[in-house]
């Protein structure tokens, strides 16, 4: 049991932490490059913790899990490259310094995402489109969770919930992997693990 504990604890841990440093630069950083660049590495450090501990939770390898773990890494950073998009330029200060919030910001598009690659899956029996769904769905939540305790969560076009309170969003940060994980155990054709093979003597 306690070796199942430890590596939980430290990772929630690991991403509560994580998020109030990233926070702390962010608002101590000297220049607007620095701190987007240490806002931004924060996102995907977080990205990567989440899926770690969804894997670490699942009791799978985490060594062979490394190609999501990656992927959940580099998703939650890209997710910014839409301010430069939107600002048509890649000056740090016109990407930063947009009228409105930038598209992948909103919230909808990665429930739009995971709703439609579920349902893909589940057409065409893919454990690896329904893998992605949830990889995406992790990627994004834990980046607009992060965000949403300066802007709140945009629910395009719906409109926005107010910042989430400082406590709240380091808390639904830890909890993401946790929740992502029991949603993913309601929903799985995954075969399952050897661990669960009851075998019968013959
Ligand atoms: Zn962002």
């Amino acid at each position: 049991m306690w070796r199942e504990f430890w590596p939980r604890a430290l990772l929630t841990c690991a991403i509560g932490a994580c998020s109030v440093l990233g926070d702390f630069g962010l608002r101590y950083g000297r220049s607007e490059s620095a701190r987007a660049a240490f806002d931004n590495a924060t996102h995907a450090t977080v990205g990567g913790l989440t899926w770690t501990l969804i894997v670490v939770l699942s009791r799978k390898s985490v060594a062979r899990n490394l190609n999501s773990v990656f992927s959940c890494f580099l998703l939650a950073s890209f997710i910014d490259l839409d301010h430069f998009i939107a600002a048509r330029s890649w000056h740090i200060h016109d990407a930063t310094h947009l009228q409105k919030r930038p598209f992948l910001h909103c919230t909808t598009v990665p429930i739009v995402l995971w709703t439609l690659f579920i349902s893909f899956s589940n057409a065409f029996h893919s454990p690896l489109l329904e893998h992605t769904s949830w990889v995406i769905l992790a990627a994004f939540l834990s980046h607009h969770i992060r965000d949403g305790t300066r802007r709140g969560l945009w629910f395009c076009p719906f409109g926005s919930t107010r910042p989430i309170p400082y406590y709240l969003y380091v808390s639904l940060c830890m909890s993401l992997p946790y929740i992502l994980h029991w949603l993913m155990r309601l929903h799985t054709f995954t075969p399952k693990s050897n661990d669960d093979i009851i075998l019968i003597d013959v």
